[in-house]
């Protein structure tokens, strides 16, 4: 059997919770879904540290952020270590990147590794998008997300057809600042999205850090965020602040007209659907565009050899908690969707809960490339997964670090691990001289979920008395991955 070509899509920030093939509540994506019923879906896939460069460069290097450089948003890549990329060419296939890289641009840290690069300069620009390659700037006219695509189709076109491929097609939808195309702008218009279960989280039960992210929904929000008038004196950038006197409150769409509440609660929820739904509709591009992606390859006659790949640098929180964004190892941030299609190879309409990693991404890629894994890459394969084996030795446990102290939405660093059943977090309360984090010390603290009575971490159990031996076999695993890890510090 031939060596697959590998399409590579991932977007940003797209939780799986948004997904059919998962079992989303609030939105349909008919051509993710394609990948899944002809292919598998990975039912726990995480990111060992959920924040969007830091992702990325796990999975280009198949290396902790500790060991790659890039522990926060701060941190540059250095494209001069090995890479995944590096290697897939080195063993012969042709390579492309397209669309969002977020690794830093230009000096060491520009893409390495690619045959054909051409990428947003940091995040990026949803409308008329400048993008960079090695022959310079160049501004598209339309939006980021079919042109992501258009330029991915146009480097598949011109391919050595008689050499596989590894095309990496990273949209930068759905993230912040969720703004959708004129196509799908008024989807959902007429509709309310349901209500997250945890939407009024009133975060009891749980750590300070929990607490204190400022990451809501209620309080957190800029007018910018939700395409909202600011009032007079106020700017775009200013957070929405909901007064106690509802009276002569109104908020006001961009486009539309003021819109006056009776209670606070209705504000809120008002929130969460301008917000859901500007996230939603940038998901929808997205799906479509997957979808060209899926009809080139059947028109080229390649879909069998093809190994196609859909997932996102991390979760993220939909309401959840009363929360957008991610960073937490909580499920909605942690948990990645992938799903992955091969005909020759990976049997259709399946799925498995063995626990897989954006660290092993680099593995797998290099296995179906039959090349030489080298030894310092800390993954593991999941070809085995997708063929539908069951392997005895497999992980399960898995090591999760947010280096980010307090930076960005006042979320502390923390650590954790994660088994099937349980969840252990440790919010260490200090920045440890980490770029981008704030250097101010926090109580250490504790978290403990038991995930088969508490799926959606509402409780932790560290101070149960009846939890006590668990917490004291997960501190020793913790300590053991973070060992394996190489992680010291
Ligand atoms: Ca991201």
């Amino acid at each position: 059997m031939a060596r697959p070509n590998i399409l590579f899509i991932m977007a940003d920030d797209h939780a799986s919770h948004a997904m059919g093939c998962y079992g989303s509540r609030i939105n349909e994506t008919p051509n993710i879904d394609r990948i899944a019923d002809q292919g598998i879906r990975i039912d726990n896939c995480f990111c060992t540290n959920s924040i969007c460069a830091p992702s990325r460069a796990v999975i280009l290097t198949g290396k902790h952020a500790h060991i790659n450089g890039v522990k926060t948003l701060g941190d540059r890549f250095d494209g001069r270590q090995q890479t995944m990329p590096k290697l897939m060419q080195d063993a012969g296939y042709q390579t492309a990147m397209v669309g969002k890289w977020h690794l830093g641009e230009g000096g060491n840290s520009s893409p390495t590794g690619f045959d054909y690069w051409n990428v947003l300069p940091g995040q990026g620009d949803y409308h008329n998008p400048v993008m960079l390659s090695p022959a310079g700037e160049q501004q598209y006219s339309g939006y980021v997300t079919d042109i992501i695509t258009d330029l991915s189709l146009d480097w598949l076109d011109q391919r050595d057809r008689n050499r596989p491929f590894m095309l990496m097609c990273h949209h930068k939808a759905p993230h912040r600042w969720w703004e959708p195309d004129d196509e799908h702008a008024s989807l959902y218009a007429a509709e309310d999205i349901p209500l997250p279960d945890t939407l009024f989280d009133d975060y009891s039960g749980r750590s300070q850090a929990a607490k204190e992210a400022k990451m809501r929904i209620e309080r957190d929000f800029m007018y910018r965020d939700l395409k909202l008038v600011p009032p007079a004196g106020a700017s775009i950038t200013d957070t929405i602040e909901i007064p106690d006197d509802l009276t002569d409150f109104s908020l006001r769409p961009v486009d539309g007209e003021p819109v006056g509440f009776g209670s606070r609660r209705e504000v809120v929820e008002w929130l969460y659907q301008r917000y859901i739904k500007d996230y939603l509709r940038c998901v929808a591009s997205i799906d479509d565009n997957v979808g060209r992606m899926l009809d080139y390859l059947e028109t080229e006659g390649c879909a069998e050899e093809t190994l196609v790949v859909y997932t996102s640098d991390q979760g993220f929180f939909l309401g959840d908690h009363g929360w957008y964004d991610k960073r937490f190892m909580y499920e909605e941030s942690l948990r990645m969707p992938l799903v992955v299609r091969y005909p020759q190879e990976i049997p259709s309409g399946t799925s498995s809960s063995y626990m897989a990693l954006n660290l092993d991404f680099a593995q797998t890629f290099l296995d179906y490339a039959e090349a030489p894994v080298p030894d310092d890459m800390q993954g593991r394969s999941l070809r085995p997964l997708f063929r539908g084996e069951s392997p005895t030795d497999w992980r399960t446990s898995m090591y999760y670090r947010y280096w980010m102290h307090l930076a960005h939405h006042y979320v502390g660093a923390h650590y954790g691990v994660r088994t099937e059943r349980y969840k252990l977090i440790h919010y260490y309360g200090e920045a440890l001289g980490t770029s981008d984090s704030i250097d101010e010390s926090k109580p250490a603290e504790w978290e403990l979920f038991d995930l088969k009575t508490d799926a959606a971490e509402l409780h932790s159990v560290y101070d149960d008395p009846a939890y006590a031996s668990v917490a004291a076999d997960l501190k020793d695993e913790l300590q053991r991955l973070k060992k394996e890890a190489l992680d010291f510090e």
